[in-house]
């Protein structure tokens, strides 16, 4: 049974599913495994009849607490601020909405149904005024699992609020020191962090609609509790043992006093055996992994795993990629032939809308085609001109040396040529003096060496050297027709002197 069906099997009642990132940065591939993942449970769930509901948060509330290096001098005074209170990098809008747009993006590519939010909505309309209470009356109960889960003392004055100074519109830099069930009592400190530094003030405010915020995994539990979440799974980063979503599903139980969504922890992409990370440029980003692949696939490639399987993928000179299309090939003729396999199941939740069938022809071969001039008809006739652009970007960006046919300008070196191949390419010149179709071009390319007893194999490595300084290449007789005849000519003769 696919992944998703098994885990959504037997369960009753209403489901909330969530799920939360904060737009402060580029998003990089593995980025989009979390909202897709979910999106596939949304749709098992709406395909099982049940009342569902799937919510998608951008963290707005989170401190600005790097940057990256050109952006330091523009927005370095913005270190500490909540991020939907800083300017954009570039344009109109927030910093947060900034990236938020980015993900925004791909989610309407990508079919992704969540219902979108925004943190500091949330804090400012007042949702969260009832579990910050909760969590102020209760901080001893948030100290006890902070401290069994970090195994160290947690000092009884420390809450689990930062309230946003209203003196210098900083978050990071201020500690709450006291509740007395109306206002808590804070200071925003110059020496608290090393990023930033606050401004000195002490005082008292009210801690609601938007004055303040708990603490990201404090916040993760009071979310599953006001909105009842029952599903939200987490990467790895969050999901190791002991790290925050553990600490959250603590505080969900031990504080609120329920029990946490169900338990999803998923695993990231890997390039070579690392951690993708758009800041160190590892890895693609989820805009570069669109322009080399359908919306359908992207989808096909977060789901296809079960989510806690590392998935390595480096498509720069590898076969990743014609791979994957290979991979989506079968998935969709399993699907079409209903054999019931968990690759036909994702593939079926790999579609956005009306399913559609990819065409059951060899990525790498459209690879060569689009190397090819005039053959745009050729495509047109395979109905491969969708995934054209997809072989192109390929090629260009990611293709081994291999996969690479240029035709070269100069004669390439044919010195390891035999006489007999040099006098096949002579004899081959002929042909191009009437116009003639590939196919029969590519019979008479096969006749003449049968002639000249010449194996079609050294006949075809004739052609592939002196056109592409290679011994392999694609349909010789579709690379020879799709040149300038005279070109062609001159080349062989050339070749075979
Ligand atoms: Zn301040």
């Amino acid at each position: 049974m696919f992944w998703a069906d098994k885990l959504l099997e037997n369960r009753t009642g209403k489901e909330w599913i969530n799920d939360a990132w904060t737009p402060s940065g580029i998003i990089h591939m593995g980025g989009l495994k979390g909202p897709v993942i979910h999106d596939v449970l949304f749709k098992v769930l709406q395909g099982q009849g049940k009342d569902v509901k799937y919510t998608y948060g951008f963290d707005d509330m989170d401190a600005i607490d790097g940057l990256p290096s050109h952006l330091q001098e523009k927005l370095g005074q913005y270190m500490g601020i909540p991020i939907c209170n800083a300017p954009a990098p570039e344009g109109e809008g927030t910093f947060g909405e900034y990236y938020a747009s980015f993900m925004r993006e791909l989610f309407a590519k990508l079919g992704i149904g969540a219902e979108i939010y925004l943190a500091s909505d949330y804090y400012k309309k007042g949702l969260y005024d009832e579990a910050i209470r909760f969590v102020l009356d209760n901080a001893q109960k948030v100290r006890n699992v902070y401290g069994e889960m970090y195994a160290r003392e947690i000092a009884s004055d420390w809450f689990p609020l930062q309230v946003v100074c209203p003196t210098c519109g900083k978050v990071g830099t201020t500690t709450v020191t006291g509740w007395d069930g109306n206002e808590v009592a804070f200071e925003c400190s110059p020496t608290k962090v090393k990023w930033a530094q606050g401004c000195g003030m002490q005082g008292k405010i009210s801690p609601f609609g938007g004055n303040a915020t708990m603490p990201f995994k404090v916040e993760w539990a009071a979310k599953w509790w006001v909105f009842g979440v029952t599903i939200e799974g987490a990467g790895k980063d969050h999901a190791s043992a002991g790290g925050t979503y553990d600490v959250a599903r603590k505080i969900i139980k031990d504080v609120f006093g329920v029990e946490p969504p169900l338990k999803l922890p998923y695993e990231f992409f890997l390039y070579d055996g690392k951690k993708m990370s758009s800041s160190k440029g590892l890895g693609l980003t989820g805009q570069e992994l669109l322009e080399v692949m359908p919306p359908e696939m992207v989808r096909f490639l977060m789901i296809k795993n079960e989510p806690n399987t590392a998935v390595e993928f480096n498509p720069f000179g590898t076969q990743i990629i014609p791979k994957l299309y290979e991979d989506y090939q079968k998935a969709a003729f399993e699907f079409e032939n209903s054999t019931g396999s968990d690759l036909a199941r994702a593939f079926e939740l790999s579609q956005i809308g009306e399913v559609v069938i990819p065409p059951q022809f060899r990525f790498l071969t459209l690879a060569q085609w689009v190397q090819m001039p005039n053959m745009e008809d050729e495509i047109r006739k395979e109905g491969l001109s969708g995934w054209a652009k997809y072989a192109k970007v390929w090629v260009e960006k990611y293709a081994p040396e291999n996969d690479k046919f240029l035709i070269q300008k100069e004669l390439p070196d044919v010195s390891g040529l035999s006489f007999e191949q040099k006098e096949y390419l002579r004899s081959l010149a002929q042909l191009f003096e009437n116009e003639i179709s590939a196919e029969d071009l590519q019979t008479a390319i096969y006749e003449k060496s049968k002639e000249q007893n010449l194996k079609s194999i050294d006949a075809f490595k004739a052609i592939y050297t002196s056109f592409l300084g290679k011994d392999h290449g694609p349909k010789a007789a579709w690379l020879l027709q799709s040149l300038d005849k005279n070109f062609v000519k001159q080349r062989l003769q050339e070749a075979s002197k």
